[in-house]
Order: C-alpha cells, then sequence, then structure tokens
C-alpha cells in the first residue's frame, strides 16, 4: 500500500476546479492522534456556487446526455476508481484506521462497483407504456420516461466512506443530475480522490460537486435548506435524519434517508453451531461494530446459549488489534475520540443497567503511540433487561448483548421489540423456519444463514427510526428520477 502524504490538504471540487477555503480543520488519525489532512470548510457562498454549477451544468450538454454516453462514463469513473485503487486504500485507511485487508477486500472494489452497476441497471431499466382505449375507437398511447431529479444533495457517514458515497453518487448521476457532495467531516479524503478521477476521465463540470465541512450551521446544513436542490439523500444517525427533515420542510425536497439500526441476530440450536458463531461475530465486531447492518443484538436458544457465549467469547478475544497495515490485524480503532466517549459510556451505563461483561468493555493500552488513538476492546454482554437502554439503542461499537430465547414466537417478538428496523439475521438449518422467521423481522433486510451479502439489484433500507425509501437496482433510479407520464392521442 502506497503511503499517505505527511499531511494531505483536502479541497472542495465546485464546477471542475478545485478550491480552497480560508477556513481550515485538521482531520486526526484513529489509529494514532496525528493529523492525516488539513480540510477546508466551505461556507454558505462554496454551497451555493456548488449548486448553482449543478444547475448551470443541467441547462448545458449534460441535461440532453444520453443513456448510453452517462453509462459509458459511469464505467470510466469505475475504472479510474480501479486505477487509483492504492491511492484511495490508502486514502480511506489513513482517515479510518480501518485493516487494510478489509479496505482492499470491501470499501474500495465496492466503490468502483457501485459505478457498473448502476450503469448497466440504468440500460436495462423499463418504463411503463400502456394503449388506453378511447371512444373514437383509434386510442391513445401512454408512456412514461425518467427525468433526472435536478441538483441532487448527497450527505454521508464516515463508516464506509467511499462506497456509501458512490452508492449515491452512482445512481444520481446515471439518471442525469447534478450532485453537491458532502463526505463526514472525519473522512473528506476518498471523496476528494474521486473528485480527481471525475475531472481526469471527462465528467463535465459542474456535475459533480464536493463540499467539505459539518452538518449544523455548516455545509450540510447549507445543502439541505438551499432553495434550488431539488432532493436530499442522507445516511447517517436517525437523530439527524429527523433535523434534515425539518431543514427540507420549507422547501419540500424529496429524501432518501438510510439511517441507524440496532439490528438483531437469531440463533437457533438446529443452527450450524461452527458458522454461526463465526457469522455473529463477524457481524458485530466488523470495522469495529461500525456498520449500520451490525448485530447488536443476539438472541440464542437456550439449550445452546452458554456454549454459544463461550464461542462469541473466544472469537472476539482472538481479534488481533494491530495497526491497519500489519498483516493479521482484524480490528481497527473507533473513527474517533469523540465516538469513543459515546462508545464508553454504553460501557459505563451497561455496568449501572446490571449487565455481566463476558468479555471486554475497557480501552485498551498498548504502550506505544496507538495509546493516543481511539481504540477499544471488543466487548459481550448478558443480562441486561430488555427494557435497559443499552439493549434498545443504537452504540455502533464493537459490542453485542447476548440473551437466552425459549419458543420461535419469542425470538421473534424479542427481535422486533425495537424502534429501529433495519436488518436481522436468523440462523437456522431448518429451511421453512429461516424463511419463516426472516418474513416476520420488522426490518428492511433479513438474512437467513449470512450477514452482508447482497445483490445490488435488489432494496436496501430501513423502516421506523431506520430510514425512509429503499434504494439499490430500480428503487434507487425511482428516487433520482421523475417518472414523468406523456400520453399521445392516435
Ligand atoms: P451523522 O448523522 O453524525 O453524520 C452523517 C453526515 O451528516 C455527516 O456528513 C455529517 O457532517 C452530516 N450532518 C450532521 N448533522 C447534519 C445536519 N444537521 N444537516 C446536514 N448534515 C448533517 O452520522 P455518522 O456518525 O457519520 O454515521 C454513523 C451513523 O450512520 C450511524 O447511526 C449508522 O447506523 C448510520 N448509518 C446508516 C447506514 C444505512 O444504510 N442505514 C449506513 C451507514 C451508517
Amino acid at each position: 500500500m502506497k503511503p499517505v502524504a505527511a499531511v494531505a490538504e483536502r479541497m472542495h471540487f465546485i464546477d471542475g476546479q478545485f478550491v480552497d477555503s480560508v477556513r481550515q480543520f485538521p482531520k486526526t488519525s484513529p489509529v494514532d492522534g496525528g493529523i492525516v489532512a488539513m480540510v477546508h470548510e466551505a461556507g454558505r457562498a462554496q454551497v451555493d456556487a456548488a449548486v448553482r454549477a449543478g444547475r448551470a451544468a443541467l441547462r448545458g450538454a449534460w441535461g440532453r446526455s444520453t443513456v448510453t454516453a452517462r453509462a459509458a462514463l459511469l464505467h470510466r469513473i469505475a475504472d479510474g476508481i480501479e486505477r487509483r485503487f492504492d491511492d484511495f486504500l490508502a486514502a480511506e485507511v489513513a482517515d479510518t484506521g480501518k485493516p487494510v485487508a478489509l479496505a482492499r477486500r470491501l470499501d474500495i472494489p465496492r466503490g468502483a462497483a457501485n459505478f457498473r452497476i448502476f450503469a448497466d441497471i440504468l440500460r436495462a431499466a423499463p418504463m411503463d407504456s400502456h394503449f388506453l382505449d378511447t371512444a373514437d375507437g383509434r386510442g391513445a398511447l401512454n408512456y412514461a420516461y425518467r427525468k433526472p431529479l435536478g441538483v441532487v444533495g448527497i450527505i454521508s457517514p464516515w463508516n464506509l466512506p467511499l462506497l456509501l458515497l458512490t452508492w449515491k453518487v452512482a445512481p444520481a448521476l446515471a439518471c442525469g443530475n447534478a450532485v453537491v457532495v458532502k463526505p463526514s467531516e472525519e473522512t473528506p479524503s476518498t471523496a476528494t480522490l474521486l473528485a480527481e478521477v471525475m475531472r481526469d476521465v471527462g465528467v463535465p463540470p459542474g456535475v459533480f460537486n464536493l463540499v467539505h465541512g459539518f452538518g449544523p450551521d455548516s455545509a450540510g446544513e447549507f445543502i439541505t435548506t438551499h432553495p434550488d436542490v431539488d432532493g436530499i439523500t442522507f445516511t447517517g444517525e436517525s437523530a439527524t435524519g429527523s433535523a434534515i427533515m425539518k431543514a427540507v420542510a420549507p422547501t419540500v425536497k424529496p429524501v432518501s434517508f438510510e439511517l441507524g439500526g440496532k439490528n438483531p441476530a437469531l440463533v437457533f440450536a438446529d443452527a450450524d453451531f461452527d458458522g454461526a458463531v463465526a457469522g455473529v461475530a463477524q457481524s458485530v465486531f466488523e470495522n469495529c461494530g461500525q456498520v449500520c447492518l451490525c448485530t447488536e443484538r443476539v438472541y440464542v436458544e437456550r439449550p445452546i446459549f452458554d456454549r454459544f457465549v463461550t464461542a462469541l467469547k473466544a472469537k472476539a478475544e482472538a481479534l488481533q488489534l494491530g495497526l491497519p497495515q500489519e498483516v493479521g490485524t482484524t480490528m481497527g480503532p473507533l473513527i474517533s475520540r469523540g465516538h469513543r466517549d459515546k462508545v464508553l459510556s454504553y460501557f459505563a451505563l451497561a455496568r449501572a443497567e446490571g449487565a455481566t461483561v463476558v468479555t471486554g468493555g475497557r480501552v485498551p493500552s498498548f504502550g506505544d503511540a496507538r495509546d493516543q488513538g481511539a481504540w477499544i476492546e471488543p466487548t459481550i454482554w448478558t443480562g441486561l433487561s430488555e427494557q435497559a437502554r443499552c439493549v434498545k439503542e443504537e452504540v455502533f461499537g464493537p459490542v453485542c448483548h447476548v440473551a437466552p430465547f425459549d419458543t420461535e414466537d419469542e425470538a421473534i417478538a424479542l427481535a422486533n421489540d425495537t424502534r429501529y428496523g433495519l436488518a436481522a439475521a436468523v440462523w437456522t438449518r431448518d429451511i421453512s423456519r429461516g424463511h419463516r422467521v426472516a418474513q416476520a423481522m420488522g426490518c428492511g433486510l433479513a438474512w437467513v444463514n449470512c450477514w452482508f451479502l447482497r445483490d445490488l439489484r435488489t432494496p436496501f433500507g430501513g423502516a421506523r427510526l431506520s430510514g425512509i425509501g429503499r434504494e439499490g437496482g430500480m428503487h434507487s433510479l425511482n428516487f433520482y428520477s421523475e417518472p414523468t407520464n406523456v400520453c399521445v392521442k392516435l
């Protein structure tokens, strides 16, 4: 992997040019607290310039671009990411501290794949066409076609920075929109490299605009409240989604929200025991527990409960908290000291709420530069009441609570007793039960005997506090375009 330049500079990209700001803030490494980048913070005027550039691009040649041309452009963007794979890898790892092996397997390949899949989906997308009978017997042809939504604001989080950003940029460009993108203040780097790729592969000026900054009273809010932004697509915390809904209400913008989760895993006694332990461990601890789809509540059928907890503890204790580039590192730090404070507050709360700490629960001590980072031990609790806040609220760290159940109905009721509704995983060898329980889950996405596996053409999104709308495949095209009807009397 290439090293990143000592302190990189992360600028905005507006109307095809990199531009700076007087105000800048440091981005620190979660590995050792060192400064990895100076990030320019966009003011209202720069966000306004980005929106105007997007509007101008829509009035120009981009607004008349063909599906074939846009699909080809999306493939060129994917090629551009793949050509600079090592740069993206180094930047993502520097910002997040995640293991290189994980970013190499997941984040960067999916960044490129998102463009390829939406290029192909766009080309294959059908639209409605109906022949309408009329009294004169000659009939009328009704057909629908897609117009772009317009200038789309894309606001993304820090946990899977390139993956989640491109998950929205790709379908937005496929549908012919212009975008104003704001990555998380914690992860400005791969978005900036993406802007370089956009420039280098010939994306017209104004089509892809990038602004850096924070949420409230900063670039995030300036995008959501801008009267000329036509839609907002957001991934992040449920509370932020709620704030954005209020912000967009006066201008009635459509929103697509992918928000938090408190996802359950249900492990039945007939499950492949080793497969279930490995799968649940991955779903709890992957990316240091910082994936919206991560499991935070594990329900295990009573006959295998003790054995399961012992085996999951062994998996947690076998995780290697190491430097990202070290071979064998399987868990990195949390994203920041600030986020670690939040996770630690739940660790303290769990004890106060009566949890048994099966393993973990502390800040590890390394005796080296990592002690200045945001590291935390993988943690397992048992013994909490189902009403405990630690069982109800999203922690977003490498932690789960494990509780026993006796019947299938009880397991379903426990899993669904949440205000979130993003994902669930069911572990059983009984194929009928697998389907039955998966369909009974009150969430947008249920896995049987796997986790995080998904065909990108399928719907993705959550219910209740976990989001509004669905993206993925045609669902994304439906959000990023205005289906428009033409009726022709024959
Ligand atoms: P966050 O809500 O704090 O921030 C996300 C983005 O919103 C950042 O770019 C931030 O600057 C911006 N923002 C914050 N306040 C804003 C405001 N008032 N107006 C406009 N923009 C604002 O989330 P995070 O901490 O970066 O990410 C973690 C959260 O994201 C977790 O809750 C996780 O579950 C959720 N998440 C959900 C999904 C999903 O697909 N459902 C995927 C990944 C992460």
